[in-house]
């Protein structure tokens, strides 16, 4: 998966920041012709979960690492089965006794239909400025941005103060068993860091071309299903008797129809309220400032109140503030002569990081009420909200300044699920900021034509080489 942390914020204002900072030091050429010779390996070779194979890229880049001078000892081509492998590979540091920083990108791509597109997704284009392929942009700019930085270390002989990991998964796009959720149940000590930085998410929004904001994703919501089954003995349907199995559920359903959820903000969707309102019109940014200033352990000021009920409006916001439950399917009946002996639906809920499982089934069950059996197919991941890091936080918004001049650094909480899902329910705080720049959805991932600014790949590559030196031992300029 990749987004853009930008959904919540419509574009109603420039931002205002003109920092004073020191330029940028751009990718040097010599790397900018290893990124694209990288880029042109990863999307050339397909990992379709179909007929791909990560496995072919993991094997591909090992040899780009090996010729680096990366021993053999510490690169690792890990999984369940010969087709989908992670690779993961350890760049050693001096030893100081810290814990080693993880930097995580995925191998696989989504499924691209030969026949949908303009000119074959599997073969790297170069195009009016943009690289056009399948993963270009999702997630193949971050395993291009990691193995050139990998590479330029080695070559430079930058010895960190603690390990690097660099972690390239197989699944992503899939359900990740055979990638990160294999990688942490089998090979966790080859992946165990302090906190992770993923390119996997997060990213520099443009827009009138110019930098208006830098993501980074730092939470994400909690996927679960709940099945709502109304039963009843039936009968014949031309004697119909008062109980009836699709209308208890229809009843049941309206009534979760109405329920809303408490609005809960936590550390991170905080931030993104009083840094994000900098973006929005003067009114939005009231509200969002409100809400941010005015909530407190559950409870709301009026005025935060009063201004939860207006930005509400929008589904975004909305599933900002709150946890989420929505019917997504529905079945009932088996026969038209017949009076239902069972109705379903299927209830899609997104919970905030910070509410327990427990409390969101125990508000279903009331709001639909007695008569209507509740149940989880499957058990959902805890994901606890990664905190935003004192050091982390400076160093990117000095860079952001640098890089992309004028963007503020805004965490939010992302509305989908990524591999940092498992890794945060693993222990690794994570951090999704590919600082690959782009206009809102012009990268079209997932979809036709996906393509990725070629600037922004070498940018991206130099953010990332400045941002792990200042995390990992170069003294800060
Ligand atoms: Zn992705």
């Amino acid at each position: 998966m990749r987004t853009l942390a930008t959904t919540l914020l419509s574009v109603t204002a420039a931002a205002s920041l003109s920092a004073q900072t020191p330029a940028a030091s751009p990718l040097p050429v010599a790397y900018q012709r290893l990124a694209r010779e990288v880029l042109t390996e990863a999307v050339n070779t397909n990992t379709t979960a179909s007929v791909g194979s990560t496995t072919a890229l993991a094997n591909k880049l090992r040899t780009r690492l090996l010729a680096a001078g990366y021993p053999s000892s510490d690169i690792h081509i890990v999984g369940a089965d010969a087709k989908n492998r992670n690779l993961i590979v350890r760049l050693r540091g001096s030893g100081s006794g810290k814990k080693a920083i993880l930097l995580a990108a995925h191998l696989d791509v989504v499924e691209a239909k030969r026949a949908d597109w303009k000119e074959d997704p599997f073969v790297i284009r170069l195009e009016n400025g943009f690289f056009m392929g399948r993963g270009a942009s999702d997630d193949k700019s971050g395993v291009t941005v990691l193995i050139t930085n990998l590479i330029r270390w080695k070559r430079e002989k930058w010895t960190p103060d603690r390990d690097i990991i660099a972690l390239f998964t197989a699944d992503e796009e899939t359900d990740a068993t055979r990638g990160i959720q294999w990688v942490i149940a089998h090979e966790r000590k080859l992946i165990d860091a302090e906190y992770c930085l993923n390119t996997d998410g997060g990213g520099v929004e443009l827009a009138n071309g110019k930098p208006r904001m830098f993501g980074m994703e730092a939470s994400e919501k909690v996927f679960v299903d709940f099945g709502l089954e109304a039963v009843n003995p039936g009968g014949h349907s031309s004697r119909p008797r008062p109980d009836n199995a699709i209308y208890q559920l229809a009843h049941a359903l309206t009534r979760l129809e109405a329920y809303t959820f408490p609005v809960k903000l936590n550390e991170v969707s905080r931030t993104q309220l009083e840094r994000g309102a900098a973006l929005q019109a003067a009114d939005t940014a009231a509200d969002m400032r409100a809400i941010a200033s005015g909530y407190a352990n559950g409870t709301l000021t009026a005025a935060a109140e009063a201004a939860v009920t207006r930005l509400s409006r929008e589904p975004s916001f909305n599933a900002l503030f709150r946890t989420t439950c929505v019917a997504t399917l529905l079945e009932g009946g088996h026969a038209d002569n017949a009076l239902p002996q069972r109705a379903r639906a299927t209830v899609n809920c997104r919970m905030l990081p910070n509410d327990p499982p427990a409390e969101v089934e125990a508000a279903i069950k009331r709001a639909v009420g007695d008569g209507i059996a509740v149940s989880i197919p499957y058990p959902p991941v805890p994901s606890a909200a990664s905190p935003l890091r004192p050091e982390l936080m400076a160093l990117l918004e000095r860079l952001s300044g640098q890089y992309f001049p004028g963007a503020p650094v805004i965490p939010s909480m992302s509305l989908g699920a990524s591999d940092g899902l498992y890794l945060r329910n693993a222990g690794i705080p994570t951090y999704s900021l590919s600082a690959v720049a782009g206009v809102d959805g012009e990268s079209n991932e997932h979809g036709l034509n996906e393509k990725v600014r070629e600037k922004s790949i070498y940018d991206a590559a130099a953010f990332w080489n400045d941002m792990v030196k200042g995390l990992a031992g170069r003294p800060l300029m």
